[in-house]
């Protein structure tokens, strides 16, 4: 798919990634270095703290950003967004309403916020569509990361609607690959599983515990499709971006449209590590919400499908985390 000309002159379409050092962030820059019309623009956080509006309006006065990934955010798994629900719904709330405000007072010409699917309700019929938005209550472990994410959602549409801005925004299910976040307490339910079992089968270990019931599902994308989903949703042209979405539901779910349980990941993953031993669920751990599978049918009717299955993208994560991570955790595997 063709990119509409940049507005700075013939110069290639300057993109700006904002979060490129994290899990999503970074598979979007590996994505678009693909792309040589791109001249892809990052900051750091101590080069541009986003929680600072007036960093952020500077960096965009000055930088003639023609589009933003907007992939910066406070994330976390069950545990962290339970404990610290003030800093999720602060930060988030920061760092895009000044992204969001700044790209419309520069004249940027496309915006993709990034957002989850902990935005539809606890009880939501599953497959989720997307205008299953507010029509229920959120699930009360990450309902302040989610009322962020949801008002990033409104801001988009907001802006399109007062300003015409081209600002869309994506839902993604539970993402995991490469530069995942690998600790116990902080991280989502995949890459902990990851660590548990090469822990146990490096220790020697005869059980792995897995928090909750293990009978909650979820839907597990590989970071790299997550990438390719979001830049074919940038380049789609602006007719063909807002003839599936409206100007009160504009956001598109990006998802693989099959779950599993969270025992069956655990099942998989031990399979992976090659662990012998026992799998023990702790039901003094929370479950969250019973079961979250997005419905991807706007996404499919746009053109995109993801490409890697679960089982390749947990070895390939798996293989990734032995090579990357485990020298840094080495007191657990001495
Ligand atoms: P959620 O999708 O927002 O609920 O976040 P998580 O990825 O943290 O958790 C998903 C599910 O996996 C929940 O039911 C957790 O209780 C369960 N789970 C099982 N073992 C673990 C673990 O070691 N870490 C995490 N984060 N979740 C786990």
């Amino acid at each position: 798919m063709s990119l509409t000309s940049s507005p700075n002159a013939a110069g290639p379409c300057r993109v700006y990634v904002a979060g490129h050092l994290g899990m999503v962030g970074s598979a979007l820059v590996r994505k678009l270095e693909m792309f040589r019309e791109h001249s892809i623009i990052t900051r750091s956080r101590q080069e541009l703290d986003l929680t600072r509006q007036s960093e952020v309006e500077s960096f965009f006065a000055d930088e003639h950003i023609d589009r933003v990934y907007l992939a910066a955010a406070k994330v976390g798994g069950i545990k962290a967004n339970m404990e610290m629900p003030a800093d999720f719904i602060r930060e988030n709330l920061q760092i895009q309403t000044h992204v969001i405000h700044a790209a419309f007072s520069a004249g940027v010409e496309r915006l993709l916020f990034l957002g989850s699917s902990c935005i539809y309700p606890r009880l939501a019929q599953q497959p989720m569509l997307e205008d299953a938005l507010m029509s229920g209550p959120l699930e009360p472990s990450n309902e302040a990361y989610a009322v962020a994410k949801i008002a990033g959602i409104k801001m988009c549409e907001s802006y399109r609607h007062q300003y015409g801005c081209d600002f869309r925004s994506v839902m993604p299910t539970n993402l995991y690959g490469p530069n995942d976040n690998f600790d116990l307490d902080s991280g989502h339910v995949l890459p902990a599983l990851l660590r548990k079992f090469y822990t146990a089968v490096a220790t020697g270990s005869e059980t792995v515990t897995v928090w909750g019931s293990g009978r909650p599902r979820r839907e597990f994308l590989h970071v790299d499709d997550m990438a390719a989903a979001s830049v074919h949703t940038m380049n789609l042209t602006t007719a063909q971006y807002w003839s599936v979405a409206t100007p009160r539901c504009s956001h598109i779910n990006v998802g693989t449209g099959t779950d599993v349980s969270i025992a069956q990941l655990a099942g998989l993953i031990s399979g992976i590590s090659g662990f012998s031993g026992q799998i023990q669920f702790d039901p003094d751990m929370p479950d969250g919400t019973p079961r979250k599978l997005l419905d991807i049918s706007r996404l499919r009717a746009l053109g995109w499908e993801a490409e890697l299955s679960l089982e390749e993208g947990l070895a390939q994560t798996y293989a990734w985390m032995v090579q990357h991570e485990i020298n840094t955790w080495a007191d657990e595997t001495a």
